[in-house]
């Protein structure tokens, strides 16, 4: 039977923030409400927020600020902003005198309490929690929604690295690692429903298991998860080049579906900007670390972020990342301005650089990793790529679009049958951003 009441899940920021919106989800379904995507028939909207840049921040406070008329409108809904941005030390005050109609609020460290935070909610109360640490035995809700083929799996949560731009660590809070039997067990039952591509995430995937004993890191994690029968493809997010070990790469090499794509993020090509964002690598190492990958995996996707306009960036320093791009060949880069967010050691450095320097350069980076990626996508044509089926293409419903092992989107030609398993499609055309082929 349907549940009758109605539940509005949006969502900001990256894999771990949809994670946790995925959880919340999966609790209102357990106390009878039902996912919608209709705002105004929605009993319950939830807001998983994101603070790790300005920008996310300012949509996020647009949104909170346009909810206030659907609940002119309707009186009976609901409202729960929940995440990083609560979780961000001292936050909640202010925001709650922004956002009085807001009924719910819950930082990243109680979000699987939120049943009793609803229980009290719809007794007519207004409700504010935000732990300041985890209890780790709360971590886990197993999701097993039917015929979904893929779904995200967190390995372990928070970050001990404090980059100095980074908010995370203040509100995602010490590393801890799930322990690999809980791991297993959620992707088994993840696989009988029908899952067949997982991704692991973490903050610092790594850094796995170091605090286990006896020792049990990521690499042997992802050997244990290779063995997981009709699972056909495994992701993970995101490396730290520091913790990148060779028996990782050597574990992927050898594989069955562990998928070669590995997410690198350099932040910035300088050494004296590496330094100062506390990133405890340098451009040298880096290279050695894509040296290594390459050189046990030569078809491996490496795809990485970049930030540009950090404090005291300058014009050679921006060359650098420049220059770095063509030496690593991305498949892809997110890039970013830096953007100040309080509470970090950088938002107190004092040689902040000009917006218009900021845009100047992202502009010419962009143009950058365009070509490269472009010629990476190139150089696939005529060859015959592994693709797991995802469905009808968004733009062109007759066409098939699914990924690549390297994470690629192709969009085809072939037989719906197909849907949920994978394909061998030969490349035809490439764009910035996709493949096109046809199924051999
Ligand atoms: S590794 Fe650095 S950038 Fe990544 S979450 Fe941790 S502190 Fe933030």
């Amino acid at each position: 039977m349907e549940n009758s009441k109605r539940v509005v899940t949006l969502v900001y920021g990256c894999q771990m923030s949809e994670r946790d919106a995925e959880t919340l989800t999966e609790i209102t379904r357990q106390l009878g409400y039902s996912p919608s995507d209709d705002l105004e028939t929605a009993d319950l909207v939830i807001v998983n927020t994101c603070c790790v840049r300005e920008s996310a921040e300012n949509k996020i406070l647009g949104k909170i600020g346009e909810l206030k008329k659907l609940k002119e409108r309707n009186k009976n809904v609901k409202i729960a902003i929940t995440g990083c941005m609560v979780q961000q030390p001292g936050a909640l005050e202010r925001l709650q005198k922004r956002a009085p109609h807001v009924d719910i609020w819950a930082g990243t460290h109680n979000l699987h309490d939120f049943s009793a935070l609803i229980n009290r909610v719809e007794q007519g109360r207004k409700v504010a929690e935000v732990w300041q640490e985890s209890k780790a035995t709360l971590e886990v809700i197993p999701l097993a929604e039917k015929g979904k083929l893929h779904a995200n799996v967190n390995i372990m949560y928070g970050c001990d690295n404090f980059c100095s731009y980074c908010i995370v660590p203040h509100v995602r809070g010490r590393e801890r690692s799930r322990k690999p039997e809980e791991i297993l067990q959620e992707i088994k039952s993840l696989v009988d429903s029908g899952c067949r591509e997982i991704t692991l995430l973490g903050q610092n995937v790594n850094s796995y298991g170091k605090e286990f004993s006896p020792a049990y890191d990521f690499a042997d994690l992802l050997h244990q998860v290779d063995q997981i029968p009709f699972l056909l493809r495994i992701r993970f997010i995101t490396s730290h080049p520091k913790d990148l070990s060779d028996k990782l790469i050597k574990t992927v090499a050898e594989g069955k579906n562990l998928c070669e794509h590995f997410h690198l993020p350099i932040q910035s090509g300088s050494n004296f900007i590496l330094e100062r964002m506390n990133r405890k690598y340098t451009r040298e190492y880096y290279l050695s670390r894509v040296q290594e990958i390459r050189e046990f995996i030569p078809n491996a996707s490496i795809t990485t972020d970049i930030i540009v306009g950090f404090p005291g960036e300058s014009e050679e320093d921006f060359e650098q990342t420049l220059a770095m791009m063509k030496e690593a060949h991305y498949a892809q880069a997110f890039t970013f301005m830096y953007s100040k967010r309080s509470g970090t050691l950088a938002a107190k450095m004092e040689d902040q650089i000009s917006l218009d320097v900021k845009k100047r350069r992202l502009q010419i980076l962009m143009g950058v990793q365009n070509q490269e990626s472009l010629e990476w996508r190139q150089h696939m044509i005529g060859e015959i790529l592994e693709v797991l089926v995802e469905g009808p293409s968004k733009t062109n419903p007759e066409r098939l679009t699914g990924r690549t092992r390297g994470n690629e989107l192709v969009v085809f030609k072939g037989d719906f049958e197909t849907i949920g398993s994978l394909v061998n499609v030969r490349i035809k055309e490439a764009g910035s951003w996709t493949l096109i082929g046809e199924v051999e």
